[in-house]
């Protein structure tokens, strides 16, 4: 009989481990009525530690997770190609130095299969699954003035009350439909990178579209090319993508990292990114061209990573020109990869600084354009009238057919996905109304009229724009302490001020404003999604820089927070 929890870790085909999931899962239909100290809602990577630690604080937790089982990003997102692109061993979890010296990655980026494995290990390991409710959306939580405390209740049925309401939806988790026109009318299959099936999907022979080219685009591009008969890419606006020096990591590289984890850790905390460099002081003008280009080379080359470039020198992001040499070697390299001349100048990014639209890291997503089977269609020059049965028409009038096809489109990123759990605090205001004109937040994980409403790597915090990993241990570990420090000082409700909400808010878009990031329609702008209000949702003062303002805030009793004290009975 197989070991159930080496199952699970390996995902083997004998499906002992599914099938325990599968108990799990049966069991939980339950409708639960419950009166508890927290609501988390999200397994993934951010309710998953968040459930341990306040459970280890000796806190009752309900947990809602709307998909099958942990992982969040990585539970949903199976599409082919799909693989994280910061260094496995740094996206992942140092709270335990045992969970990191006994976890092998076996490749610098990390294939989805194997980091959901990793999540299912971690909750194996800390038994966090019987903590939730799975397959079970969150549809509404409510705040009640009286007695100052959350009801949440559920698709399902499912209603708890609890003193502290915890947001871990993920930032990239609210699917972005397509917007085009007669989708319901397309008689083949088609899919979202974000909602992919559990059970392989083969796309041999067929004639596939492929509409977007982010990130996870990129990914599935070569992939789908090499079993496709036909694989046509409708790229909108064009990405800049650095290649993957993916590699299976030896032993002797594994020791390495496991005997420096402190140190990269303890960088990573304080790097801009949250990873385990140094960033640079020095601007792109202050060297020789020469000099330079050797830098531009490298950070191409073997040791490339997806920041390298932004992490060439200090400029790169605030100073057009110093932008610009990077795009144009970029650029250079498009054209020296992409065998037809036509194709690379279409693939080349012209309508945005490099770095504004977040760069990716791709295995031959260039390359693919060299087959035969593969074509480009550029939506700037030939824009879609809208799906038919068949396929795609084009507004010249063009009928493109296809079998399949594959919605790369992205997220209504960073607030889709709380606004989606109608939260109502004070007086039943709705957050949707509080946040029609953009997101107000304090410190981006607390918001005024929300009390108790914690929301992990939530909006105006560096979220995305660090190491996820980073980012999400940084919120959970603060959010602990603060409930930590309402119970030893006898503290109910704990409320942001919107005096110091505005002040964040607008330190955030100061920001931003020096730097480059407002030249692109990007999704940190929510610009990608029709009808989102244009603001600028990432904090950009890095990981470092945001993690000592949160320091300050709890150095000083919770700066910026109303709290009030617990009835005391007479
Ligand atoms: P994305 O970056 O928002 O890309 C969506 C693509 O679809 C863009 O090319 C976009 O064009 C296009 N698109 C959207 N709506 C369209 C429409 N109506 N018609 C035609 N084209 C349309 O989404 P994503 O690729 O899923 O990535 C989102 C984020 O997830 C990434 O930036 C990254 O942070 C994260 N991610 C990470 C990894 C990784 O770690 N390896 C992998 C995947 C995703 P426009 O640019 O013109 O809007």
């Amino acid at each position: 009989m197989p070991d159930r929890k080496a199952c699970l870790q390996t995902r083997c085909a004998c499906q002992t481990g599914a099938a325990a999931n599968q108990r799990r899962i049966t069991m939980a239909k339950d409708i639960i009525t419950a009166s508890v100290d927290a609501v988390i809602i999200g397994a993934g990577m951010s309710g998953m530690y968040m459930t341990k630690r306040l459970t280890d604080m000796g806190l009752k937790i309900q947990g809602f997770e709307a998909g099958g089982d942990v992982g969040g990003t990585w539970y949903w997102n199976r599409y082919p190609g799909a693989r994280v692109d910061l260094e496995s061993f740094d996206y992942s979890f140092s709270f335990d130095n045992d969970l990191q010296q006994e976890w092998n990655w076996t490749e610098r980026y990390a294939a989805q299969p194997e980091i959901l494995s990793y999540l299912s290990h971690v909750a194996d390991r800390y038994d966090l699954r019987p903590h939730f409710k799975f397959n079970t959306r969150v549809n509404s939580a409510k705040f009640d003035d009286a007695t100052g405390r959350w009801t949440v209740t559920t698709e399902e049925g499912d209603t708890v009350d609890a003193q502290f309401l915890i947001s871990a939806v993920g930032v990239l988790s609210k699917p972005k439909p397509p917007e085009i026109d007669g989708l319901e009318d397309f008689k083949g299959k088609w899919y979202h990178t974000g909602q992919w099936p559990h059970e392989p999907v083969d796309f041999t022979g067929l004639r596939v579209a492929q509409i977007g080219t982010g990130s996870s685009g990129i990914q599935v591009t070569p992939i789908v090319a090499q079993q496709a008969s036909h694989l046509t890419v409708f790229q909108r606006t064009p990405v800049y993508c650095v290649p993957t020096d993916n590699y299976k990591l030896t032993e002797e590289l594994l020791n390495e990292v496991k005997a420096t984890y402190p140190e990269r850790r303890a960088i990573s905390r304080e790097n801009r990114y949250g990873i385990p460099a140094e960033f640079p002081t020095t601007k792109a003008f202050e060297v020789s061209e020469e000099e330079r280009r050797a830098k531009y080379e490298s950070a191409w080359g073997e040791k490339g990573h997806l920041l390298a470039f932004r992490m060439t020198y200090a400029d790169v992001l605030a100073d057009e020109a110093a932008n610009k040499t990077v795009a144009d070697f970029l650029a250079e390299k498009i054209r020296s990869i992409v065998k037809d001349p036509e194709i690379a100048e279409r693939l080349i990014p012209r309508t945005y600084p490099f770095g504004t639209k977040r760069p990716c890291l791709s295995i031959a997503f260039y390359e693919a354009f060299n087959r035969d089977n593969v074509s480009l269609v550029s939506l700037y020059e030939t824009p879609i009238k809208r799906i038919t049965e068949k396929g795609i028409l084009l507004e010249n009038g063009e009928e493109m057919e296809f079998d399949a096809m594959i919605f790369a489109t992205g997220y209504d990123a960073l607030t889709g996905a709380i606004l989606k759990l109608n939260v109502e605090g004070r007086g039943g205001r709705k957050l949707t109304d509080k946040w029609k004109d953009g997101p107000q937040a304090y410190m981006g994980i607390a918001t005024s009229e929300f009390p108790n409403l914690f929301m992990l790597t939530g909006p105006l915090s560096p979220g995305p724009l660090n190491n996820m990993a980073v980012s999400i241990e940084q919120h959970v570990e603060w959010v602990a302490d603060c409930i930590q420090y309402m119970r030893d000082n006898d503290i109910a409700v704990i409320e942001a001020q919107p005096g110091p909400e505005r002040e964040w808010f607008d330190h955030v878009q100061e920001l931003v404003g020096n730097t480059l990031y407002l030249k692109a329609n990007s999704w940190y702008l929510g610009a990608n999604v029709p009808g989102k209000p244009r603001v600028f949702i990432p904090y950009l003062g890095g990981a470092g820089g945001y993690r000592a303002k949160l320091d300050e805030v709890s150095e000083n009793d919770y700066r910026g927070f109303t709290k009030t004290p617990a009835k005391v009975d007479a």
